[in-house]
């Protein structure tokens, strides 16, 4: 018998399945309540690579609740504005330090790193992780779920309340579940690479370039590097320090120094656009990429699942305190974040038809539209709250959410 094994139970109340940053957040807030779980991950290892580079102010805000968003903001870049360019032309300035949160600002910090926070969290709670343990089978029983776990060195059948799937794109809980992922995978596909580079454009904001060849964005992180997004028909798998470089001077700032020196990460990736039809059913819920996938333009993707975590921990948390009651979590939790996820999709999709035009005429019209745009302060004001993820607050049922608490004891 393996250690992982030996201390898995047989019975739990929640089995979260995956220990990406979803499943962790969910785990603290299960852990924080003194409620019974079991996380599992089929990886050996913490994923140690950069993926999701920003947190948004409502994330932190629900973050708060779980002890973890003074660490991560310890830890990040906090940056105050956003700005659209055309080559050298800016076009829209977008500024975030004045927003209704604890957390006014975009905060820059690679995945992994949120990751390890959020580990350290989990555990320095007496919180852990089974890792190298994979979820095979799911199946419902008459109270509760029947899950096999393949630990690597046999099977083990443990009995669970409720099953979280916290498990990526390719579910095996939304599988179990039997609902379907709706929608479409994307023509284009994204470059990301973390660089370093010289860069005589500042390191205040998130920029974003527009140009005919397709958009570069341009993000400091922490330690001196930046994050480059770039949109590529046919992008190389592992582009060089020259790729990026090309991409950068070809489409960002034409005046000025920008010189890649070297790529610490890169990754490529097709855009889905896609959402499940229903979050759960009687004792199966889904967060996360299990439950929704979209284009990485606004940076959404992590954060709309850290907030699905907590929401979910929280109406757990009440189930199990008050079985009695009269709502099932189920219809409550879909009702809660299947819009906001709905939102994130809209928003993500304009974002990306906006920067993908390739029409000069539809390219100008949306330049002039944007530069409007700038001289209408609650215009700008509107589009922060949609980035920030504040817009959305109202599909958290407030729950453990810092900054509206702040917010409503300032109105009182
Ligand atoms: C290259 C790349 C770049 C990205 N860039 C951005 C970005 O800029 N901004 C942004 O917001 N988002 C970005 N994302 C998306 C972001 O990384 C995801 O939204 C985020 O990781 C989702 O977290 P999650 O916990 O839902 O799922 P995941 O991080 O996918 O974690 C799922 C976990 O479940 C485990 N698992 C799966 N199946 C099982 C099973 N049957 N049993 C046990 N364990 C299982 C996996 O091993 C994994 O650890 C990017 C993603 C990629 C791949």
């Amino acid at each position: 018998m393996t250690e992982e094994t030996h201390m898995l139970p047989s019975t739990t109340d929640v089995l979260v399945v995956g220990a990406g940053p979803t499943g962790l957040a969910l785990a603290i807030s299960l852990q924080q309540a003194g409620i019974a779980h079991v996380l599992v991950d089929t990886r050996a290892e913490i994923q140690n690579t950069s993926r999701a580079a920003v947190i948004h102010a409502h994330t932190l805000d629900m973050l708060d609740s779980l002890g973890v968003s003074a660490r991560l903001a310890a830890a990040g870049l906090k940056l105050t504005t956003f700005t659209i360019r055309d080559r050298d032309r800016q076009l829209l300035r977008i500024p975030f330090g004045r927003l209704p949160t604890s957390h006014p600002y975009l905060l820059m910090l690679p995945q992994d790193a949120t990751e390890r926070i959020l580990t350290d969290r989990l555990t320095s709670i007496g919180g852990r992780i089974h890792r190298g343990v994979t979820a095979t089978r799911l199946q419902h029983g008459p109270a509760a779920v029947e899950a096999t776990l393949d630990t690597g060195h046999g099977e083990h059948a443990l009995i669970a309340r409720f099953v979280v799937g916290a498990d990526g794109m390719h579910s095996v809980v939304r599988a179990t579940i039997g609902t379907d992922f709706t929608g479409s995978t994307y023509e284009e596909s994204f470059v990301l690479a973390d660089v370093r580079m010289h860069w005589s454009h500042g390191r205040d904001d998130v920029q974003l370039f527009f140009s005919p060849d397709g958009l570069v964005v341009v993000a400091p992180l922490p330690g001196g590097e930046f994050r480059i997004v770039a949109t590529l028909d046919n992008a190389p798998e592992h582009p060089a320090a020259s790729d990026v470089q090309a991409l950068v001077q070809a489409r960002g700032p034409s005046r000025g120094t920008s010189e890649v020196t070297d790529v610490l990460w890169s990754s490529r990736f097709r855009i889905h656009h896609r959402l499940a039809d229903s979050y759960g059913d009687r004792s199966l819920f889904l967060i996360g990429d299990a439950a929704h996938v979209h284009s990485p333009a606004g940076g959404q993707g992590m954060n709309t699942g850290l907030v699905d975590a907590v929401v979910l921990g929280h109406l757990i948390a009440g189930e199990l305190r008050d079985p009695s009651s009269s709502r099932s979590i189920r219809d409550r939790y879909q009702q809660l974040r299947r819009p906001a996820a709905e939102q994130v999709l809209g928003l993500a999709g304009r974002l990306t038809t906006m920067a993908t035009m390739k029409h000069p005429v539809a390219r100008g019209l949306r330049n002039v539209a944007l530069t409007l745009l700038d001289h209408v302060p609650p215009a700008k004001h509107a589009i922060a709250m949609n980035l920030s993820g504040l817009s959305r607050r109202r599909f958290t049922g407030n729950t453990g959410d810092s900054g509206a608490a702040q917010v409503a004891l300032a109105g009182q």
